[in-house]
């Protein structure tokens, strides 16, 4: 499908995974137009593609539903770190399901394939690790992290029943921590705490004691992973989890980044989050099978080029648009 040049819709596109993809597609060649209400974009993150004519950029919010003329969707939009997805944990809730049944009803109505940004965070506290496509989670429905974590199992199976009932060519992509140039520095993610505070010499802040295991994914793999399954069979719908194996306890990370920036911080211990889940490491089997995707950045290499990005902030300048 991705022959020639395409219409290709990216919700979310001012967000941090958002502008990596819309710049992938630009440079493939494709007319891209990026849906966003800002909510947790940034201008800046996409302020170099607004020169490209094959760029457009739709201030919306996909609660609303839209009237467009596009032949793909990425359906990114959602708030994604704990702190802004609980600011306004309905909004929250909206953003996916709303947002999915609007964005549905879209490709429905044009009759084109639509892909999911779902998340691990669909297996909630797994009790079953790695986690696999067919683990059915461990969510906690009436938490803090609800609004987010069920929001996105309600778009999920709204995918499925569109698929179902209207044979919908649709693709769920279930994606574990991602990081890289781009993140906001105040989005209370842990690379981008971390890296803020270390370059500040600041207190590393590890909640709980730091025993916390995640699996972190170089925002570019991540995007070619999206990518490929986009461009894969009709019958690949997934869900697909898609992330980097290779566990990291919060803490691991925090003297990994201490000791990459060469930075004079120490750490200091917050209270953990309530639902915090202990360990997420995703099993990427079906991955490699049906996409022949892996990732291929380590964590040393793609931490290096997010503590360069961060540099270039705090040095008041502002990135080139790949951010690296
Ligand atoms: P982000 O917050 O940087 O990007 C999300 C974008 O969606 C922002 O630009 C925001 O303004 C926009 N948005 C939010 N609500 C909207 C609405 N109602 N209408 C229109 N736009 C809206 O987050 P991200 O890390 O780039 O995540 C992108 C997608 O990937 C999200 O759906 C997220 O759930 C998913 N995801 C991300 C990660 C990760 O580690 N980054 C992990 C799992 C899943
Ligand atoms: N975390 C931490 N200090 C911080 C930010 C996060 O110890 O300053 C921990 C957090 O409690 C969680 C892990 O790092 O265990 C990943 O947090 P993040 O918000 O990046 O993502 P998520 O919890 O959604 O995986």
């Amino acid at each position: 499908m991705f022959q020639v040049r395409k219409r290709v819709l990216v919700t979310g596109g001012a967000g941090f995974i958002g502008s990596h993809l819309c710049w992938r597609l630009l440079k493939a060649g494709h007319h891209v137009i990026c849906v966003d209400n800002f909510y947790s974009g940034a201008r800046d993150n996409i302020v170099d593609l607004m020169a490209d004519p094959y760029f457009e950029l739709v201030r919306h919010d996909v609660t609303f539903p839209l009237y467009i003329e596009v032949d793909a969707i990425f359906n990114l939009a959602s708030p994604a770190s704990p702190i802004h997805y609980q600011r306004d944990p309905v909004m929250t809730t909206k953003a996916n399901v709303h947002g999915a049944i609007n964005m549905l009803g879209l490709a429905k109505r044009l009759n084109i394939p639509i892909l999911q940004a779902s998340t691990s965070e669909v297996y909630g506290d797994p009790t079953v690790h790695p986690q696999t496509e067919d683990y059915r989670g461990w969510v906690n429905p009436i938490g803090p992290r609800a609004c987010y974590d069920e929001g996105k199992r309600c778009a999920e199976t709204l995918f499925f029943d569109y698929y179902r009932q209207y044979g919908l060519q649709i693709k769920v992509a279930r994606i574990f921590n991602t990081y890289g140039p781009r993140m906001l520095a105040n989005d209370g993610r842990v690379i981008s705490n971390f890296i803020t505070q270390a370059l500040q010499d600041h207190p590393i802040t590890i909640y709980g004691d730091g025993s916390q295991t995640r699996s972190f994914c170089y925002v570019d793999d991540l995007v070619d992973g999206l990518l490929q399954l986009m461009e894969s069979p009709k019958d690949v719908t997934g869900p697909v989890n898609l992330g980097r194996p290779g566990e990291y306890t919060v803490l691991d990370l925090a003297q990994q980044i201490i000791a990459l920036t060469g930075s004079r911080s120490k750490v200091r211990h917050e209270a953990l989050p309530e639902d915090d889940p202990k360990r997420r490491e995703p099993d990427i089997s079906l991955a490699k099978q049906v996409l022949g995707w892996e990732p291929k950045v380590e964590l040393a290499q793609g931490l290096e080029a997010t503590i360069a990005y961060f540099r270039t902030l705090a040095n008041g300048a502002r990135p080139s648009p790949t951010g690296s």
